[in-house]
């Protein structure tokens, strides 16, 4: 694999019915004091006017004060790129991947088709080339895996099934594997809990784009777990993210993008890269009543604790 595939996913896919919208990459925020590491990007989606390479995601980042992005693949094609993009040699040292069959895409691959009718290999045989997958070079998590019961809905028992059967198998593989787990948690916190109570959480466990309140985030905390805070953290809608970051503080929190998805204010619904990170940070330093260069130097202990990598 050359070092800058291609995207897997293409831009139209992120906006389909919104080309009006401003895809203008904003522009370079003041670098960050301490170093973070963006614990969850997903590099594999094309955006912006003008397409960045890997290698440009890699390099805007390190000019931001990101000293390393863990990037996501969540659907078969992505997995594989993932896979096969952090296991080359060619691979900056800085990159690393998760992979994961996304809750949304366990209900597809039950279903035997993808959006566009396509036929999709059964969840069994999807999950078991995600497990060879993630016991890969360069994997450091198993994730995004866990529950959307915004797409899937009440009474879709086919699909709430296979979401749970492939949560489950991620949580095995995980602790199987010993690496930590990252979580998609879509308006089904408390199945979430239940099912990781149930089955027992792998020693790691990250609650990937952090969305429930105060009182989940306490729950999460209590259990050990980590909440990763992404850029809708800034948005003005978003108190409850707020009220949640405040509740626990600072001590099991982490950073990420999410990109191209999420991008902070003030560039919201522009393209998003690690490189926008600083904004993000601003916000949960702020809401922590902390400096940020505090604030930066304990989440990145966080993060290289969790994932395995030496301190900056
Ligand atoms: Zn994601």
């Amino acid at each position: 694999m050359p070092l800058d595939p291609a995207p897997v996913h293409a831009r139209e896919e992120i906006d389909p019915r919104r080309s009006s919208r401003d895809r203008s990459w904003p522009p370079a925020p003041e670098p960050l004091p301490h170093p973070v590491i963006d614990n969850h990007c997903h590099l594999d989606f094309a955006d912006g006017d003008t397409e960045l390479s890997v290698t440009d995601h890699v390099q805007r980042a390190a000019e931001a004060g990101i000293r390393a992005q863990i990037t996501i693949g969540s659907d078969m094609a992505s997995a594989r790129w993932t896979a096969a993009l952090v296991g080359s040699p060619q691979c900056p040292p800085t990159l690393a991947g998760g992979v994961a069959l996304h809750p949304n895409e366990a209900a597809l691959h039950a279903r035997g088709t993808d959006h566009d009718g396509q036929a999709l290999e059964p969840l069994e045989q999807a999950l078991a080339e995600i497990a060879a997958l993630a016991a890969g070079p360069g994997i450091v998590t198993v994730g995004e895996t866990g529950l959307d019961w915004f797409r899937t809905k009440r009474g879709d028992d086919r699909a709430r099934d296979a979401q749970i059967t492939a949560f489950r198998m991620h949580i095995a593989l995980a602790k199987e594997l010993g690496l930590p787990m990252q979580i998609h948690d879509r308006d089904a916190h408390q199945d979430v809990l239940d099912v990781l109570d149930a089955d027992g959480a792998p020693e790691r466990t990250v609650l990937h784009c952090f969305s429930g309140d105060a009182e989940f985030a306490r729950e999460c905390a209590a259990r050990g777990y980590y909440l990763s805070f992404a850029g809708n953290v800034t948005f003005g809608n978003a108190q409850h993210l707020r009220e949640a970051l405040a509740a626990v503080g600072l001590e099991r929190v982490l950073v990420e993008t999410d990109a191209p998805f999420l991008t902070p204010v003030p560039y919201r619904g522009r393209p998003n890269s690690s490189y926008l990170i600083p904004h993000t940070m601003a916000t949960i330093a702020e809401v922590t009543g902390t400096d940020l260069e505090e604030a930066c130097r304990t989440i990145e202990a966080t993060t290289c604790a969790v994932y395995g990598w030496p301190a900056a």
